[in-house]
């Protein structure tokens, strides 16, 4: 008998392209990007913009590049940023925050629940007025859906309170909206209402929203002018990249279906729970649970057919579009066996 196929949950980004993803790729009007402007990556750009109420936006191949190219255009060397404790630039972008963008990092504890820092807590750390030689605030990254955190959200009121506290402080605001497009489903509000008050924001296509590659970093006209030549500089520019582009537009017209991804993410979670695992409710996809060795637990579920990951010391279960119902079920029907 042959082995049944493993689920995989390590991430929302292990999704393939469907069939009309594909064909939308293969039939994208395209032009040469760095020369021209390509067509369809000028489409996604100005959809995504308006999407998330910024003046203008640059496609770039990953969350990674985007959040860089913000940060870099943000500080200058040695400027302190501000984010909260497990961001992913602080943990999950090999220092690139402060290798390349020049920045010391200051993590907020997240002092208003998982994912959460307070904006007291931004307040406190932005200048105090010291002497010349203290190290300059200059930016607060944001993080919604926190991933580390388990994929949490920061609703609109909080979210503008810090974004608040922050220009009070002096400092800009980056956001890392990777999985914005998750909390504007859960919270049930646009995409827009949560990036209120930011300078930047990076979000990404490849995730729930199933496209192959692809992230866009977005900002005032100015940002995106300086943002193209940093892209460049980066290895960035791509030449007929509407073909990537034609799949994040298909991308974004899946949004809402990233309801059923947090019902999976839920179910599974209480499915979890009835087995004994000590499980976060999930707030979106992500469900985290804590087990005693990390290691041993992921050996387990891959022996049974689950594939999950290792997160800040507990392990990560994230559902998406190429999971099913059924999928869950049969997951914890393995993961009970
Ligand atoms: C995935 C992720 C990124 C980086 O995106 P890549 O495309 O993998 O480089 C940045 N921030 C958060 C919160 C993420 O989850």
């Amino acid at each position: 008998m042959t082995k049944p196929a493993p689920i995989d949950l390590r991430s929302d980004t292990v999704t393939r392209p469907d069939p009309q993803m594909s064909a939308a790729m293969a039939s994208a009007e395209v032009g040469d990007d760095v020369l021209d402007h390509d067509p369809t990556m000028r489409a996604l750009e100005d959809k995504v913009a308006q999407l998330l109420g910024t003046a203008a936006a640059l496609w770039v191949p990953s969350g990674t590049m985007g959040n860089l190219i913000a940060l870099s255009l943000h500080l200058r060397r040695g400027d302190r940023f501000l984010a909260p404790r497990g961001a992913h630039v602080l943990t999950h972008e090999l220092g690139s925050a402060a290798w390349l963008a020049g920045g010391m990092p200051e993590p907020l504890d997240c002092d208003a629940g998982p994912g959460r820092p307070s904006p007291a807590a931004v307040r406190a750390n932005a200048d105090g007025g010291g002497p010349y030689f203290d190290l300059r605030t200059t930016l607060l990254c944001l993080e919604n859906t926190h991933n580390g955190a388990g994929g949490t959200v920061i609703p609109p009121h909080e979210h503008a309170q810090l974004a608040a506290a922050a220009r009070d402080g002096g400092l800009r605001v980056h956001l890392d909206g990777a999985r914005i497009w998750n909390a504007s489903i859960a919270l049930g509000v646009p995409p827009a209402a949560l990036t209120v008050g930011v300078d930047t924001v990076q979000t990404c296509l490849s995730k729930g929203l199933g496209a192959p590659v692809g992230s866009v970093v977005a900002g005032n006209a100015d940002f995106v002018t300086e943002a193209r030549r940093m892209r460049k500089m980066l290895g960035g520019g791509v030449r007929q990249g509407g073909v990537l582009a034609a799949a994040g537009l298909v991308a974004l017209e899946r949004i809402d279906s990233l309801a059923e991804d947090h019902r999976n993410a839920a179910l599974l979670a209480e499915g979890l729970a009835e087995l004994g695992w000590a499980v976060d409710t999930p707030q979106t996809n992500i469900v985290l649970a804590a087990v005693p060795d990390v290691r041993l637990a992921l050996a387990r579920l891959r022996a049974v057919g689950v594939l999950a990951a290792a997160m800040g010391g507990k392990i990560r279960f994230v559902t998406h579009r190429d999971v099913t119902k059924a999928d869950i079920e049969e997951a914890l029907r393995r993961i009970r066996g």
